[in-house]
Formats: structure tokens, C-alpha cells, sequence
């Protein structure tokens, strides 16, 4: 029987931490773990740069103070972490029971005290996390629901969640980057947006051009759209177009998810 360098890795770690200590699953999603916790470590850093007052400040998304990203990211985790109790149990238990109950949520949550504020998103977190690690190997695969009603194996909360703590903290508009996320971060992200579009048949038609990269042709073509990865997945995922060019008028987005 041949062990990967990972795995052996993984068993020397089992052996420092001795019996009862948590890992992940050899089954989990890794790689997506380690960025929402990268991600999870990075939203923390900029939330923690911000005083209480500058909470109440606008966020980049049209409408939303800071505080309704913190909120909104706060309560993220724990639809998350109903998905996993879902997966585990097979009970269906969904991420928000509606729309408007998820948007209520988020309006009560921004007026929370900036201190009961902070700790929504530091509790929610790490009881995510925890779930994340104690779920037995077989629930990564048992199916759940987005908020978007798309049935996806357990494993994909890993990526959801990667995706928010990212790029909602470039939303709180306090010097945050995507020239920050890791680099794979990146294309995947940029692999994610096209897919969306893609499987709901948005009528996008143009071509990627960053430098050193082969151009990406989306849709039928059309517009040739100039810029670095970081900056084009800024635009793609509908955050601005600073640094981004096109060779006529920049075509109109649609949403991402
Ligand atoms: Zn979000």
C-alpha cells in the first residue's frame, strides 16, 4: 500500500496531537478548507482594523453599511453550518427558510452592538469550522440545497464559503485586495463566475485578455476585456472596473450567484 506525502503527513500530525484530537477527513475538501480559513483569517484581519465607528460606514455593496456585511457574513456561517447539520442527519434543514427571512436577518443583525457584532462573525466561524472537521467521511457527499436551490455534495459549503469571506472582504472597503487572495484562489474564482453564467445561459459574449494568458473566449466572443487576473475577476464578479480596459464600450454584467 503506497501513502501519499500527504497522507503521511496527516498521520505524523495524528500522532503529535495523540488520541481525541480533531482533523479534517481524508474525504474533506482540502484545499478549499485551507482557503476559507485563509479567507476566514483575512475578513477577521480587516474587520479587526476597524473601530466601532467605522462600522457604521457604507461597504462597498450598494445599500449595505459595513455592518450589514459583518452581519451578513455572521449568518452565512451558520446557514452553513444547517447545511452540514443536514448532511449529517439527512434531516433537510436549508440555509435561510426564505429569501425575506434571510434579508431580516440581516437588517436586525447590523444593529447589534459593534462588540456582539464582531463576536456573531468570530462564533459563527469557528462553529463552522468545527462541524466542518468532526463530519464523517460518507456526509461529504450526501447533498444539500443552496439558497439558490441548487442540490450540491456537502462538500461544496467548503467553497461557498470561500467565496464569501473573500470576497466580502473586499466589500468592507478598507484596503483589501484581490492582488491579496492566492493566486489558484483567483482562477477559481474566475472559473466559478463563467460556470455560473454558463448553467443559467446568461447571454455574455466577450474575450479575457490578461497578460501572459492565452485569451478566454466567452460566449460567442465579442469585446476583447483587458486587464491583470486580479482585476478582471474584480469586475467579473461585479466589484468595479478599476484597471480593467476594453478594446470598445466594457459590456453589462450579470450577477454572479
Ligand atoms: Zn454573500
Amino acid at each position: 500500500m503506497s501513502v501519499t506525502p500527504e497522507e503521511a503527513a496527516r498521520a505524523a500530525l495524528r500522532e503529535r496531537q495523540g488520541p481525541g484530537a480533531r482533523y479534517d477527513s481524508p474525504h474533506a475538501p482540502g484545499r478549499e478548507l485551507r482557503w476559507a480559513r485563509r479567507g476566514t483569517a483575512y475578513f477577521a484581519r480587516k474587520l479587526g482594523e476597524l473601530s466601532d465607528a467605522e462600522l457604521d460606514r457604507p461597504s462597498l455593496l450598494p445599500g449595505w453599511s459595513r455592518r450589514h456585511v459583518i452581519a451578513h457574513v455572521g449568518y452565512n456561517a451558520r446557514a452553513l453550518t444547517r447545511l452540514l447539520a443536514w448532511a449529517r442527519s439527512g434531516v433537510e434543514t436549508p440555509m435561510y427558510s426564505s429569501p425575506r427571512q434571510r434579508a431580516a436577518e440581516i437588517e436586525a443583525g447590523a444593529t447589534l452592538p459593534a462588540r456582539a457584532l464582531r463576536s456573531l462573525f468570530a462564533h459563527a466561524a469557528t462553529h463552522l469550522d468545527v462541524e466542518w472537521r468532526d463530519l464523517p467521511d460518507t456526509a461529504w457527499d450526501a447533498e444539500i440545497r443552496t439558497a439558490q436551490g441548487r442540490l450540491v455534495p456537502a462538500r461544496e459549503t467548503a467553497w461557498m464559503r470561500t467565496r464569501e469571506v473573500w470576497l466580502h472582504a473586499l466589500d468592507l472597503d478598507h484596503g483589501g485586495s484581490p492582488r491579496d487572495f492566492p493566486p489558484e484562489l483567483l482562477d477559481a474564482v474566475l472559473a466559478d463566475v463563467l460556470g455560473a453564467w454558463q448553467r443559467r445561459q446568461e447571454p455574455v459574449h466577450l474575450v479575457l485578455a490578461a497578460p501572459g494568458r492565452q485569451p478566454l473566449t466567452i460566449g460567442d466572443g465579442g469585446p476583447v476585456v483587458s486587464g491583470a487576473v486580479p482585476e478582471l475577476v474584480r469586475w467579473l464578479t461585479g466589484r468595479g472596473s478599476a484597471g480593467v480596459s476594453a478594446d470598445s464600450a466594457l459590456p453589462a454584467l450579470p450577477r454572479w450567484f
